[in-house]
């Protein structure tokens, strides 16, 4: 019925002025968290420069946002202080928290008084940006920060360069995304390099398309061989099943995530009779039931490179609930000062930024015993979290019906040059 219809749309646009309303209310109390976890950081006598660690990290864990994101909910909350305007209309759903963002992206190069005069200016609390999309918004802010101070414009401009990388992502159908963040000259300049000898190997009767030979030309120039493994560990883990029996128990290629079992036996196998590639199968043995791999100790200080490599089957990405970043650092979990010993039980993998976190006071991490890996983190607000261990191909996440026999292995395959 058109009536029950039209209160369905009025109940979406209510529920989205509810969100928005709860937005800023949580930037409100991120803000007032931050200068009380800094008072409390003061009286500790933790150095200025290093006060405000942790900060945007409990917020991460309270928001189930990764650390990154957090930090940036709390800049954008930082700079909604300073324009009210803007964080009127965030209150009252004209904005929302994604365009908000937007306004303060194109500003944060300014003085705070600038960033006030644009707040001023915009005035979006009175319906000034009503209608606008994404782009628009981006547009308006852009131009009346301009206004107020061409230089600091520019100047970020160049400090951009700084921000240059190249992440990876997944895609679907087990492709993925390599992105390059560049100056506009060298991607361009990177481009039509692709472009000009892509054209060359068509017109000399090349029947691939014109993206197949891009693609395949980018792999070719990046790891210095066709096909594009070489140097380099390309690992797979997957039940023994899925490698020897046909099984159809999906792997994971770590750095990329889940693939099917048909995609991990090619990987696998592809090119494996080429002589500059070899293919290494190491066994990870499983407990029984829990699908937890198999401990390894140590005596030393430092994770050896075996331990190493367990941490990283293991985990896959940094522990830090919501985190998802790759691992960069092996861990005790149980600090090796503090008595807690090098072992897979006592290790894990952390990305830099939360290995950082876990360093400031007030932060403590201890292993929980169960079946699968599991670590408790304690927070200076008195919170504790819990993260377990991801499931190894193979084993259905935990209070899952389906358990291992003791019988059940996991390999990882790795493919390099030798
Ligand atoms: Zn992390």
């Amino acid at each position: 019925m058109a009536g029950d219809d039209a209160g369905k749309i009025n109940q979406i646009r209510g529920l989205e002025d509810l969100k928005c309303l709860a937005g800023a209310r949580q930037a409100g109390i991120s803000v007032a968290f931050d200068l009380s976890q800094r008072q409390e950081q003061t009286e500790a006598g933790v150095p200025a420069d290093e006060q405000g660690a942790g900060v945007a990290a409990q917020i991460a864990l309270a928001r189930r946002e990764s650390p990154a994101r957090a930090s940036r909910l709390l800049g954008l909350a930082e700079a909604l202080t300073g324009m009210p305007h803007t964080f009127a209309a965030f209150r009252a759903g004209l904005v929302n928290e994604w365009r908000a963002t937007l306004i303060v992206k194109e500003t944060i190069c300014l003085s705070v008084e600038d960033r006030a005069g644009v707040d001023e200016e915009l005035a979006a609390d009175t319906g000034a940006l009503h209608g606008m999309g994404d782009k628009a918004i981006s547009a308006a802010a852009r131009a009346a920060a301009y206004r107020r101070d061409p230089a600091s414009v520019t100047k970020r401009a160049s400090r951009a360069v700084g921000g240059r990388r190249v992440s990876l992502r997944p895609a679907p159908d087990t492709m993925t995304y390599l992105t390059a963040l560049l100056p506009a000259a060298q991607g361009v300049a990177a481009y039509a390099a692709l472009t000009r000898d892509s054209d060359t190997a068509r017109s000399a009767g090349d029947d691939r398309s014109r993206g197949q030979v891009m693609a395949d030309t980018l792999v070719e120039r990046v790891t210095g061989t066709p096909g594009g493994v070489t140097g380099v560990e390309i690992q797979l883990v997957m039940t023994d099943r899925t490698f020897l029996q046909a099984d159809a128990e999906p792997a994971r290629l770590p750095g990329y995530g889940t693939i099917p079992a048909t995609r991990a036996r090619h990987i696998a196998l592809t090119g494996a009779g080429d002589k500059d590639l070899s293919l290494w199968v190491r066994r990870l043995y499983t407990t029984p039931g829990s699908g937890e791999l198999v401990a390894m100790d140590s005596k030393a200080r430092l994770f050896p490179s075996g331990l190493k490599r367990f941490l990283q089957i293991r985990d896959d990405t940094c522990r830090t609930p919501y985190c998802d970043a790759p691992i960069r650092h092996h861990d005790h979990i149980t600090a090796w000062h503090n008595g807690g010993p090098t072992t897979a039980g006592n290790g894990q993998g952390l990305c830099e930024a939360c290995n950082h976190t876990k360093e400031t006071p007030g932060w403590t991490t201890r292993p929980v015993p169960g079946p699968r890996h599991t670590v408790a983190t304690s927070t200076p607000a008195g919170h504790t979290y819990h993260s377990t261990a991801p499931p190894l191909p193979g084993t259905a996440p935990a209070g899952g019906a389906r358990s291992c026999s003791s019988q059940e292995r996991r390999l990882t395959l790795a493919r390099a040059t030798p």
